[in-house]
């Protein structure tokens, strides 16, 4: 089976109830960018990259596209292998991971259809039907976190993840306390993700002065070299998320010690092949992490938790979807949902999602 046709296009999700704060950027509506596949047997796959906004990553919504546009004429004719075809695309463009991640995508629910299994029986076989999620708050006031806390551990959310930042840090602090007095003893877990907004001084005060509080530090400061500067000064876990770009950095940052985990994205790591290996490399080091992605709709939903599924249950940190932040789905019979703070894991072949195109309008490119 040949890649025959691939179509681009370009989507926009508004954000309900917006904006949703970070602490380095503030969103309104993201624009997705979906590809459609087409093999020489008449299958279609579905995939999809959505950066959340242009600062959050090296990424954003037009280079994407962009970068798709580059590999499109030479991914045609290729065999809808996942291995094959990122050593193709590799050698058509260096780098742009997330762009990449979406042709990744759309081979593997390509090629689940064509086998007739689903896409976490092509990854190893699911553990599980349903993934626990988690729920990032925002940023924002003390009182107004500790509220939603409640809010989502009354739902059922199992893991509930502050994000903080991009103001002074007793207020972190503060929220931090808050949030704990709500949720402790309820079994829910805690991740405070600073999205690389604190300085070393701000995450190693945070850890002396929350020294009560079991929460997991998320990718608290910028670089690398700021996580090795802190890791033997504070008592909290440390998860990498934004600078775990591929799969060396994992390597080094898991072989070394250097954290405890991971926040991945399947888009930042190129996809549900690369995402694999991160899984099998996070297993042999017993490294919990989560399987999510920047933002999206269905279809990386569908991705983020067939990858999910495969991952041995005591490492799953959860998988976050941006579902509900977004109104309605491309497939409303099987579209992705979060209900009591988990997901169900679709059994149809490939994603198991089949979007109605009509959604998104005529393709920004075709070959
Ligand atoms: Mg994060």
């Amino acid at each position: 089976m040949k890649i025959a046709e691939i179509h681009i296009y370009s989507h926009d999700l508004p954000v309900k109830n917006g904006p949703y704060t970070m602490a380095k950027a503030e969103v309104w509506a993201l624009d997705t960018t979906l590809v459609k596949l087409v093999a020489d047997n008449g299958l279609v796959g579905w995939g999809e990259t959505c950066p959340v906004g242009p600062t959050y990553a090296d990424a954003h919504a037009a280079g994407a596209r962009s970068a798709l546009s580059q590999m499109a004429r030479g991914l045609i004719g290729v065999e809808v292998l996942s291995l094959t075809l990122h050593r193709h695309m590799d050698g058509l463009l260096n780098g742009h991971n997330y762009a990449k991640a979406a042709i990744d995508i759309a081979a593997h629910d390509l090629l689940g259809k064509h086998l007739g299994v689903s896409v976490s029986a092509l990854l190893g076989g699911a553990a599980t039907n349903s993934v626990p999620s988690y729920d990032a708050t925002g940023v924002g006031a003390p009182d107004d976190i500790a509220r939603l806390a409640a809010e989502k551990r009354d739902e059922g959310y199992p893991r509930l993840q502050v994000k903080v930042g991009g103001r002074p840090v007793e207020v972190d602090i503060e929220t931090i306390h808050k949030v704990w007095q709500v949720i402790r003893g309820s079994g829910m877990r805690l991740a405070v993700d600073g999205n690389r907004d604190w300085t070393t001084r701000d995450a190693l005060r945070v850890s002396r002065e929350c020294p009560e509080v079991p929460f997991v530090m998320e990718q608290p400061c910028n670089t690398v070299e700021d996580l090795q500067k802190i890791r033997p000064q504070v008592n909290h876990a440390i998860y990498m998320d934004e600078n775990s770009t591929n799969l060396n950095t994992v390597i080094s940052a898991a072989g070394t010690g250097l954290v405890d985990g991971f926040g991945m994205k399947v888009t930042r790591i190129g996809g549900l092949h690369p995402m694999r290996a991160f899984r099998d490399l996070c297993e042999a080091r017993n490294l919990p992490h989560t399987c999510d992605d920047s933002w999206g709709g269905d279809i990386i939903a569908a991705a983020c938790t067939h990858i999910g599924a495969t991952v041995r249950p005591d490492l799953l940190e959860g998988v976050w979807l941006a579902a509900p932040y977004i109104d309605g789905n491309y497939d409303v019979e099987n579209g992705i949902r979060i209900e009591k703070g988990h997901i169900v894991v679709p059994t149809g072949p490939g994603l198991g999602v089949l979007p109605d195109e009509s959604v998104f309008g005529a393709p920004a490119a075709s070959f």
